[in-house]
């Protein structure tokens, strides 16, 4: 009996511990938040823990290389303490966004340094940019010369070696007003915030006004430089006071650094602007006006053989050529939307001797293509059209913002648009990214991704259209990307009120990104044109309307390919493929039967036959980038020969040929990157 009982009281206590260890388990597991990392793993911490601690739970090695981190799509600090279950991003300085608070730290740092060399100085903001960062100070009666420069980076290096870390300290605006009493930048910045969001950044001495995105610690900076001094006003507005914007940039090591200003330098050597005179493609004129490229004969040629390369493959992509004027009724463009949006900063309306007649210049070539299609009714059998123009369109930029041909006031668009039925949306999506990639091809444009531009998951009232059309433009937009096997990106948020979009990102030779081709689904503009097609149904509809664009513009396609290839184009491109050097004026017959047989084979060739030696002609030949250089003499003239010299390549033997001989090699070239584009 007693035996019994003691055993009964034993399980009955054993059973206890083991609910009491439970509860206590349970307790815990409820009280840890969920942390789901970017692979869509889920780990559980406690309360409190940081972007670093997670960091460290992956790996240590990781865990020193973390500089920044998001927590619900927003930049926190690697030690904010996370309370939350939510979705935590550790970057590093492979990320951009690890990068981004590198740089913008390392302003934190310069401004110190600022504030020590030039006492009473007014700093302003310092955000990171594409490469580095700026700070904008008011240095009132000081100056900061490129002299200084050094000096500047050797005590920012100093500073980070002491391994400050930067700390995010809130403050009331009463408090933040009063640390910037003196200084009005910062006292119009706080006054636009509100109490209780307001936060300062503290590292070493230093404090600033800041919302945070730092990394750990100063130590992490190993190189810094100043890049260049420019006037800013205050808030980019020009009634506003004139800043000193000082230019900088850091990195992780010292090696990244020298690699990037070695870049920097390649980046002025093919620099489009220079280049462009260089090779006599463009020009510009004050007369004619800023902005407002000249293209010069070679350049001329150029854009026309890419022009009528491009007309030829859209002729087999089904496109047809259309033809419309350089400006348009004043009404075209407030039926379009566009006198809305941009009339305020565009070129003014033109006005004619008759009364309240207003004409603008095209600022885009859509509402006149809507007003092609409008022309006559059409059946779904009719659909897609698809009209192609080479439209000059006119935008008026800042003249501060005018860049080479990059940023101009008068372009070429290859545009093109196509009208269809939502059902056909798919495949004319894959169409035109065939089309897009054909032409990257051909340019010898290899590194891309396609950037996938869709509407904000929540807020979705901004966008024009119905959600059933949305759904399908964006499922086709995704449908075509990977069947095409492109490698996409997909950012939320970014579609156009009117329609989703698929852009090129396309990387050059100097590891740059640009933003090349763009196709873009519009359900806005058929709308406000009231463009219909009759259905199988015999019902009016509204077609689906497609922008798209391979090149962009002729003038950014042009710089974007010079800067790419350095001027030395594909062959089929070049403006001159071959030039004749003759060893003397002896042979200048034999030059001109040269050219001759050259031009039978349509090899684009030319006569050098200045009396200069030899040996400058192919200098000469070799800055004007030219590919083949011909050199002809008494030798090759007694063979019928010719001896080619390829361009860059010096040392290397010269080779003796025929004509015919030369004619397929030019030939075996251009067909390795021009290819017959086939639908
Ligand atoms: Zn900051
Ligand atoms: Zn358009």
């Amino acid at each position: 009996m007693y035996t019994l009982n003691h055993k009964k009281h034993t399980i009955i206590y054993i059973v206890c511990i083991f609910l009491i260890l439970y509860i206590c388990i349970l307790k815990i597991k409820l009280t840890m938040i969920k942390i789901t990392l970017p692979d869509g793993s889920v780990r559980e911490f406690a309360p409190g823990v940081t972007p670093m601690d997670v960091a460290k739970s992956i790996s240590e090695g990781f865990a020193r290389n973390v500089i920044s981190a998001s927590f619900n799509g927003t930049t926190i600090e690697t030690v904010t303490p996370l309370t939350t279950d939510g979705s935590l991003t550790l970057y590093t300085w492979n990320d951009a966004d690890g990068k981004k608070a590198f740089w913008h730290s390392t302003s934190h740092v310069m401004a110190q340094v600022l504030e020590e060399m030039y006492p009473g100085i007014k700093l302003t903001l310092g955000p990171a940019i594409a490469n580095g960062f700026y700070y904008d100070v008011d240095f009132e009666d000081q100056k900061i010369t490129e002299a200084d420069f050094k000096k500047i980076e050797d005590r920012v290096l100093e500073i980070s070696r002491g391994k400050h870390e930067f700390k995010l300290r809130p403050v009331s605006k009463a408090e933040a007003l009063e640390q910037y009493k003196d200084n009005v930048y910062k006292t119009e910045l706080i006054s636009n915030l509100e109490d209780g969001t307001i936060t300062f950044c503290d590292h070493d001495t230093f404090t600033d006004l800041c919302r945070g995105g730092h990394i750990p610690n100063t130590g992490l900076i190993k190189a810094m430089k100043v890049m260049s001094v420019a006037g800013a006003y205050w808030r980019g507005d020009e009634k506003n006071k004139q800043l000193t914007r000082v230019y900088g940039t850091s990195f992780p090591k010292q090696k990244d650094l020298t690699e990037y200003l070695a870049l920097l330098e390649e980046a002025k050597r093919r620099d489009h602007r220079k280049l462009g005179k260089e090779l006599e493609l463009f020009a510009f004129s004050q007369k004619v006006g800023q902005g407002l490229p000249l293209w010069l004969p070679k350049g001329a040629a150029l854009r026309d053989r890419l022009e009528q390369f491009l007309k030829k493959a859209q002729k087999k992509a089904g496109y047809e050529q259309v033809a419309t004027p350089h400006i348009g009724q004043k009404e075209l463009y407030v039926t379009s939307g566009h006198y809305a949006k941009y009339g305020a900063d565009s070129f003014q309306p033109i006005n004619t001797p008759a009364e309240g007649e207003e004409f603008l210049l095209k600022p885009m070539n859509c509402p006149h293509h809507c007003e092609i299609y409008n022309v006559r009714p059409w059946s779904y059998k009719d659909l897609p059209k698809r009209y192609a123009e080479f439209g000059t369109v006119y935008r008026y930029e800042q003249s501060g913002e005018l860049h080479g041909l990059t940023r101009v006031r008068g372009f070429t668009q290859d545009d093109a648009h196509i009208f269809c039925t939502p059902e056909q949306l798919d495949e004319e999506f894959k169409k035109v990214i065939d089309l897009v990639l054909y032409v990257f091809g051909s340019l010898g444009f290899e590194n891309f991704t396609a950037q996938i531009s869709l509407r904000d998951k929540e807020n979705r009232e901004k966008y024009i259209g119905t959600d059933e059309n949305w759904e399908k433009a964006e499922n086709a937009i995704i449908n075509a990307a990977k069947d095409k096997g492109l490698n996409t990106v997909v950012e939320y948020g970014e579609a156009a009120f009117y329609g989703p979009k698929l852009d090129f990102m396309v990387k050059d030779a100097l590891g740059r990104q640009w933003q090349l081709g763009t196709i873009q689904v519009d359900y806005n503009l058929p709308e406000r044109f009231e463009l219909t097609y009759k259905g199988s149904d015999n019902e009016l509809h509204r077609p689906v309307m497609i922008h798209r664009a391979p090149f962009g513009s002729m003038e950014r396609f042009i710089a974007i390919l010079l800067e790419h290839t350095a001027g030395n184009f594909p062959l089929w491109l070049m403006p001159e493929q071959a030039i004749i050097l003759s060893l003397s004026e002896k042979y200048e017959n034999y030059a001109k039967k040269v050219l001759e047989l050259l031009e039978n084979h349509e090899i684009r060739g030319l006569i050098d036959n200045r009396n200069e030696t030899i040996g400058k002609k192919i200098r000469d030949a070799e800055l004007q980038k030219i590919p083949f250089m011909l050199i002809v003499g008494e030798e090759e003239e007694k063979n019928g020969t010719i001896s080619i010299r390829r361009q860059g390549q010096e040392g290397k033997g010269n080779i003796s040929v025929t004509i015919e001989e030369f004619a397929s090699i030019v030939n075996e070239e251009i067909n390795k990157t021009l290819k017959v584009f086939t639908v």
